[in-house]
């Protein structure tokens, strides 16, 4: 399996809830940390936050989020089941985002600053997660993703939210019109 990118159709469908599981699910997971860590790899200036099943074409509500995302070295994801948003609290604050399978794309995307999520672990155990920052905006990015929502759609409307990075590494501005408005492959048809 492979990490795919826009404009596959795949990353627009909305993901169907895990009713069992099963060695199938278990192995999604394993696949998904695999392509996240492989990612990485070949891209030594950014981390791999986080990873949704269908962003390996797998249309199922499985989402994986690194536990340190502080430190690459470790390098341990945690899998979440049937993610769903229970509440977002706090208020909208506007920060980096960039997403495995929207290649060299980057925005500024405003979020919610606090996220109650539910879910269920990889042993079905059922939790409920209180997160705010980074975690929140991960998980908020992800489960957007298993609802067929990229990063880019919040922010279509806002040409000055788009970046690029340099080869160097650097984020900088994204000429809206040039790179991002027309561009097919962003946006699919
Ligand atoms: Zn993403």
């Amino acid at each position: 399996m492979k990490i795919i990118t826009t404009p596959d159709a795949r990353l627009r469908e909305k993901s169907e809830k895990i009713h069992q599981i099963d060695e199938e699910v278990i192995g999604i997971i394993a696949e998904m940390r695999k392509l996240s860590l492989d990612w990485e790899k070949e891209h030594p200036y950014e981390m791999s936050a986080a990873m949704a099943a269908p962003q390996m074409g797998v249309n199922k509500r499985i989402i994986i989020v690194r536990d340190d995302m502080e430190d690459k070295k470790k390098a341990t994801f945690t899998a979440l089941i049937n993610p769903e948003v229970i509440r977002t609290e706090g208020k909208e604050v506007a920060d980096y985002e960039g997403c495995l399978s929207v290649p060299s794309v980057y925005g500024m995307v405003p979020r919610a600053s606090k996220v109650k999520v539910k879910a269920v672990l990889e042993d079905g155990t059922p939790v409920r997660i209180k997160a705010t920052g980074d975690t929140a905006r991960t998980l908020l990015h992800e489960i957007d993703h298993l609802n067929g929502i990229l990063f880019i759609d919040h922010i279509k409307d806002n040409p000055k939210a788009f970046y690029k990075m340099t080869d160097k590494g650097d984020l900088v501005p994204a000429d809206y019109e040039k790179e991002i408005r027309n561009n097919e492959e962003l946006w699919g048809e």
